[in-house]
């Protein structure tokens, strides 16, 4: 059979593959369920002229591939931007990532002591094989520490306590980072001098990439150049089934029309969801597997206000337990072309909850009164000083890592093996806590098998790395490494 392939979402994952399999020549066929925007979570929404994320989205990646793609995307309309970041907490603001003297100088020297201590019981006594957030972070900063810097944004972010959490998830996003490490980097860190500025700017800590207007040009150009390269692209159109007859696939829209003659399906939907759209059904054990993955979602209430140079940060970390606010973006300051006018300021304020609860069902006045309220009461606007306002809500903006997750994965990753020509790639596709770049790489090594018409590489080891965020160069491995990292073993000889 000719190779034609099904590609379900066109979120980076989804786009990046449709385009590279129409650069090889391969038919490609993109479903996007909603009617408007490409780019699922990176998408750029626009009210009024102001452009946002849904939460701030950094572009940087340490695969070198991931890095030329967005370069032939958008060229120099890709901007090279200071990255600033701060936590509020107790009525003051902190360095992200933490400053260690800052941090003990504005806790005071009581609870500065405290901490140490309680770092010090945490290295003596630590708890044996942590598996859940609460214990992990604490062997590594002590449970005061903890408490200050963890506990109530990290279960705002999920709404489940810290307990229940898999320790996974804190193992790949802070793994490396101590309080021993933070205060060495304090003390010793180098200073930089000018010839090694370039250099340094490349880390993420002080500079990404970004688009121009937002992380949405980046998709919506793809989208063009896609189409330019012979990809169709059905917007306004869920994919409601997916059946598998006689190794062929064909796909099934809400709009009721079916599409035949597919030798592969690339889906990045929720894996819940997809799992409950695929024929023949997968066998029951693996099929209820799926059906208990957990997702988090996600509302931003979008600010316009007069510019009154409040904060300059591209976002803050709110650790406060007396607002329900759990971060701030300042649009503006990723990129200026964000706002229309260069007088005013446009803010996000961002609220995770779950589908549904009292958070996600309140009315959009009703959201954008708190928000106004909550920004006051943190000091960066004045409620008068605030024009208009808007909502966005992001359903499964997080696929949850609680403690079952990865047994349902892995569930139905076995499953899967009897579909052929089936590959789940992306965030909530695979349920990985995936950034761009991951979620396109796992598109890249699928369209590099389906080109290939061989099993080359198992995407599922395409994986999180803890350093991605907060250190490491930009594009300094090269694609054949994290490929050569990527072929199993059993696929090697
Ligand atoms: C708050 C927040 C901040 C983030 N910040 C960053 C950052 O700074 N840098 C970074 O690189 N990444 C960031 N990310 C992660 C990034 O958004 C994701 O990794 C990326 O969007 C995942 O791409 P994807 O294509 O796998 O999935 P998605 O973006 O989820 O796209 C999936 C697409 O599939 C469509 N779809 C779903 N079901 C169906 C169906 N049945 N039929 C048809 N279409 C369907 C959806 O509408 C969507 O368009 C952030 C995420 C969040 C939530």
């Amino acid at each position: 059979m000719q190779k034609k392939v099904a590609i379900i979402g066109a979120g980076p994952a989804g786009l990046t593959a449709a385009y590279l399999l129409a650069k090889a020549n391969v038919t490609a066929v993109v479903f996007e369920k909603d009617a408007q925007y490409v780019g699922g979570i990176s998408r750029t929404e626009t009210y009024k002229g102001f452009n946002f994320d849904i939460g701030g989205h950094r572009f940087f990646s340490k695969s070198k591939e991931v890095e030329d793609f967005w370069t032939e995307i958008l060229g120099d309309e890709m901007l090279e931007r200071p990255r600033s970041s701060r936590m509020y907490y107790n009525k003051k603001f902190f360095a992200y990532p933490l400053a260690a003297f800052e941090a003990l100088r504005k806790l005071g020297i009581i609870e500065s002591g405290l901490c140490v201590l309680s770092y010090l019981h945490a290295k003596i006594f630590p708890v044996k094989n942590p598996t859940n957030i609460e214990d992990w972070v604490s062997n590594q900063f002590g449970k005061r520490l903890y408490r200050i810097f963890f506990k109530t944004y990290t279960e705002k972010v999920w709404g489940i306590p810290c307990k229940e959490i898999s320790a996974d998830w804190a193992a790949q996003r802070i793994k490396g980072l101590s309080l021993s490490s933070a205060i060495w980097n304090a003390v010793f860190k180098p200073r930089t001098n000018n010839a090694d500025k370039n250099k340094v700017i490349k880390t993420l800590i002080d500079s990404f990439r970004y688009p121009k207007r937002g992380p949405g040009m980046m998709w919506e150009r793809c989208v063009e150049k896609s189409i330019a390269l012979g990809v169709s692209v059905e917007m306004n159109a869920a994919v409601t089934e997916i059946h598998l007859i006689n190794n062929e696939w064909s796909i099934k829209t809400n709009t009721g029309k079916t599409f035949e003659g597919f030798s592969h399906v690339l889906s990045s939907a929720p894996m819940r969801e997809l799992i409950a759209s695929t024929y023949p059904k997968l066998p029951e054990a693996a099929f209820n597997a799926s059906q208990q993955l957990n997702y988090r979602d996600f509302i931003t209430v979008v600010l316009i206000c007069k510019d009154e140079d409040a904060f300059t940060d591209n976002w803050i970390y709110i650790h406060e337990p007396g607002v329900k606010v759990g971060r701030i973006q300042n649009f503006k300051s990723w990129s200026p072309y964000m706002v229309p006018d260069p007088t005013m300021a446009c803010y996000g304020l961002e609220y995770f909850c779950f589908e549904g609860d009292g958070m996600w069902t309140s009315k959009n006045e009703d959201l954008i009164e708190l928000a106004k309220k909550e920004i006051e009461q943190i000091g960066l606007a004045k409620q008068a000083s605030i024009v208009d306002g808007y909502v966005v809500r992001q359903p499964k903006a997080y696929p949850v890592y609680d403690h079952s997750y990865k047994q349902n994965v892995e569930l139905v990753k076995q499953a899967l093996s009897n579909y052929p020509g089936l590959y789940l790639i992306g965030r909530n596709g695979m349920h990985k806590y995936n950034n761009q770049d991951h979620s396109m790489m796992t598109a890249m090594l699928a369209a590099k098998n389906i080109i290939a018409g061989n099993q080359l590489y198992d995407i599922w080891n395409v994986n999180e790395d803890a350093e991605y965020h907060e250190g490491g160069n930009r594009g300094e491995v090269i694609t054949e490494k994290i490929a050569e990292r990527l072929v199993p073993e059993r696929l090697k000889n």
